[in-house]
């Protein structure tokens, strides 16, 4: 019987051939930063300059770069898939929204948010945070930081994302390493629950054998291709 209730993971490789470097690239930093020094909230209160001058260069960045072809087909997976379906994303870019999904969840957060610890209100930003600018509901300078779940912090949406990962009968990681906590464990919940679950990625990741189907290759190119096949 052909899927109804699909759950689709994406990570940094979906976004990698649009020029967004990926997180664990070949030396193991993100764009030259250890992890502990800009993902953590332990950094932001060390270092609050260099975390907010790296996630404004990171949102100004997105300025320069264009969905791809692997973006393109989960929207169009979207657009026309009859059944559930439920894109779980662990990246921060815009490049899902861009390409139009809209079944979607940002479970990491978003450059493109910020999030004001005062009022605890979360707002649209498209500039930078390290100036202290207001919070646009409160008024207060200084509070607003990147909306961005940090390592030791809570993912966004885990109740919603548990339900369909425990309802679906397909389940799709694309371009994410195995390496982060909880969307690493996707793969178990959906398996438990029955699914079948396929793994699209550049190499082998550190869950690629828990999947039914593991395909090597880029997304740009296996994504549309899996979207096909499943709309016939
Ligand atoms: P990761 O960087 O740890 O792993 C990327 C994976 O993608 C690797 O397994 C790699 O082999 C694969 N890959 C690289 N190029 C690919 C391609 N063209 N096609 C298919 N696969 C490809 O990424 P992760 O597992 O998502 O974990 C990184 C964390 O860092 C996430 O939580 C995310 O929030 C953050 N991050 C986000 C972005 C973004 O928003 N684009 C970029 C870097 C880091």
């Amino acid at each position: 019987m052909p899927p109804r209730r699909i759950v689709i993971l994406t990570g940094a490789g979906v976004s990698a051939e649009s020029g967004v470097p990926t997180f664990r690239g070949p030396d193991g930093l993100w764009e030259g930063h250890r992890v502990e020094d800009v993902a953590t909230p332990q950094a932001f209160r060390r270092d609050p300059v260099l975390v907010q001058r790296f996630y404004d260069a990171r949102r100004a960045a997105l300025a320069a770069v264009q969905p791809n072809a692997a973006h393109r087909a989960l929207a169009r997976l979207d657009a026309l898939w009859p059944g559930e379906l439920l894109l779980v994303t662990q990246n921060v870019d815009d490049l899902h929204d861009r390409a139009g999904s809209a079944r979607m969840l940002h479970m990491h957060g978003e450059l493109k948010s910020a999030w004001c610890t005062a009022c605890d209100r979360r707002h649209p930003w498209e500039g930078g945070l390290l100036d202290a600018p207001p919070c646009p509901a409160c008024g207060l300078a200084g509070h607003l930081r990147p909306d961005i779940v940090w390592f030791g912090e809570m993912p966004y949406h885990m109740d919603r994302i548990e339900a369909a990962l425990l309802a679906a009968d397909l389940f799709v990681s694309i371009g994410t390493s195995g390496n982060v906590y909880p969307a690493a464990g996707f793969v178990d919940l959906a398996r438990h629950a029955g699914a079948r679950c396929i793994e699209l990625n550049l190499d082998p990741s550190m869950t690629s054998g828990r999947f039914h189907d593991s395909r090597l290759g880029p997304a740009g190119a296996l994504v549309p291709q899996l979207v096909d096949e499943l709309l016939g």
